[in-house]
């Protein structure tokens, strides 16, 4: 970990730890730390959930020991800086997968745990924590509280999705999935508009496991919400040539001085992209690499946005305003120029969430990222806002560096009753933001 700069994967907003420890064992993961601390996983938070100004971070990548492994039933306990590669790396040649990945294996236990992450396969499998058997949080008082959601449910449900506020977890037991083999059978289709994609969601809810679409977020009109439609399930193991192991791609060598995703190169990434193809639709066998995790082909791609980084917004809005919301966020986005590459449209099916703070919940979620964040992006971000209050929807904290403190009540009205399992030593940025509703949340933006 050495010249670690301990950022969020957004590179913004900027933040300095006073302190950074490195837990060396479970037991002593947060002794003699006195307050305003806060664990770090593997940093691919986008805005500020991971950050602690000013604070203590517990590196807790230091903890990365797998402690059981059984074959038979797909049990696997392991500490929670392990990444989620490592255990694919370990259990995909035994028949095992994960039951849910997000968009990159860079990811610790610990942060997927915290902040509930979800894949594409939510329709099926709902999220990471509806997976997790068991997890230990090391709390400041000294205590060490073995969670499960039977024993100490309360502190299980508050812990899962509960953005590292509750304590640090040191480790976790997960329930994998079974699979044959490294390969997929995936079916990519374009599609002309929003509504192709709510048909095709449809269509494919109960024969693939996983879904989610490319969005080209500067398509307006009837050509609105257009895209391409991946589809896929693991592969039965026959005629399968052998797993070519992790990739090691190109890495962007260093942070552009401008961003290269701006308003001059939005449109024609969008169309070339859209138009990738002679074909409508293709049928591939893949690797699974590529395909659950396209980004971690080139490593550190997010310096592509310069040196003022990006914000990502990422909001769910339920199925009854569902389309109409998509509609006018798309909309909104493309009126403004603005948005990104990398847009996202997914339907998050009904299977609850363990997490008192889970943001999945029915209904569909679209991920943008902004580049260069300034005034412009900020009032944009905050009328999206107020299109997703107003659909009842929500905005994800790991995605997050600026929703206000009104709109996280709005969105996540539990986080009262939470606040009683928030340990008094822990602190993030992004905490101290929404929850102090007595400050401006525009005096600490970049004009
Ligand atoms: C390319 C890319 C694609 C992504 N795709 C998805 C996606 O599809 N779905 C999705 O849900 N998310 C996605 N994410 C977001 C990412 O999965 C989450 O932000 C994840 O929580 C990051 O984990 P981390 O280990 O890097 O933790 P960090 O970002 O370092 O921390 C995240 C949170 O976890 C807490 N935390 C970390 N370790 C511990 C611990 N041991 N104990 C207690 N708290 C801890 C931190 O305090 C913080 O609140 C994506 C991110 C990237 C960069």
């Amino acid at each position: 970990m050495a010249g670690h700069d301990y950022r969020s994967w957004g590179r913004y907003p900027a933040a300095t730890p006073a302190e950074v420890h490195r837990p060396v064992t479970r037991e002593h993961a947060i002794a003699g730390r006195a307050s305003s601390m806060l664990a770090y996983g593997n940093g691919r938070s986008y805005g500020d959930s991971c950050l602690n100004h000013d604070g203590t971070l517990l590196a807790m990548r230091s903890l990365d020991r797998f402690i059981a492994f059984d074959p038979a039933s797909g049990l696997l306990e392991c500490e929670a800086g392990v990444l989620l590669g490592d255990i694919l790396a370990l259990v995909i040649p035994q028949g095992w997968f994960l039951p849910v990945t997000p968009g990159t294996q860079f990811v610790s236990v610990g942060g997927a745990i915290a902040n509930d992450v979800h894949g594409k396969n939510h329709h099926r499998a709902g999220t990471f924590g509806r997976h997790v058997r068991s997890l230990e949080l090391c709390r400041s008082d000294g205590s060490h509280l073995v969670c499960t959601p039977d024993d100490n449910a309360d502190w299980f449900a508050a812990t899962v999705g509960g953005l590292g506020l509750t304590g640090a977890i040191t480790r976790a037991s997960i329930a994998l999935r079974r699979i044959q083999g490294a390969f997929m059978d995936v079916e990519s289709r374009r599609f002309g508009h929003l509504d192709d994609f709510f048909a095709l969601s449809a269509e494919s809810n109960d024969d693939y496991e996983y879904t989610v679409a490319w969005v080209d977020c500067t398509a307006r009109g009837t050509r609105l919400g257009r895209g391409w439609f991946m589809r896929a399930n693991h592969r039965p193991a026959l005629g399968q040539s052998p797993d070519p192991g992790r990739r090691s791609g190109p890495t962007f060598p260093f942070v552009t001085p401008v961003s290269m995703i701006n308003r001059f190169t939005l449109k024609p990434l969008n169309t070339l992209y859209y138009y990738r193809s002679i074909k409508n639709r293709s049928r591939t066998n893949q690797h699974y690499q590529p395909f659950f995790y396209p980004l971690d082909g080139i490593a550190h791609w997010n310096r592509a946005y310069g040196p003022r980084g990006f914000v990502q917004y990422q909001c769910v809005v339920p199925h009854d305003d569902g389309r109409a919301a998509i509609t006018e966020l798309l909309d909104r986005i493309a009126a403004a120029n603005a948005g990104s590459f990398l847009s996202v449209l997914k339907i998050f099916g009904d299977v609850p969430s363990p997490g008192m703070l889970s943001f999945p919940r029915p209904g569909v979620t679209l991920a943008l990222d902004f580049p260069n964040p300034g005034p412009r992006t900020f009032a944009l971000l905050d009328a999206l806002d107020q299109v997703v209050m107003a659909a009842g929807g929500a905005v994800y904290p790991a995605k997050d560096a600026r929703m206000s403190a009104a709109a996280f009540d709005r969105y996540f009205p539990d986080w009262r009753a939470f606040c009683a399992y928030v340990d008094p030593a822990f602190n993030s940025d992004f905490w101290r933001r929404v929850t102090d509703h007595d400050t401006d949340p525009n005096q600490d933006r970049p004009t």
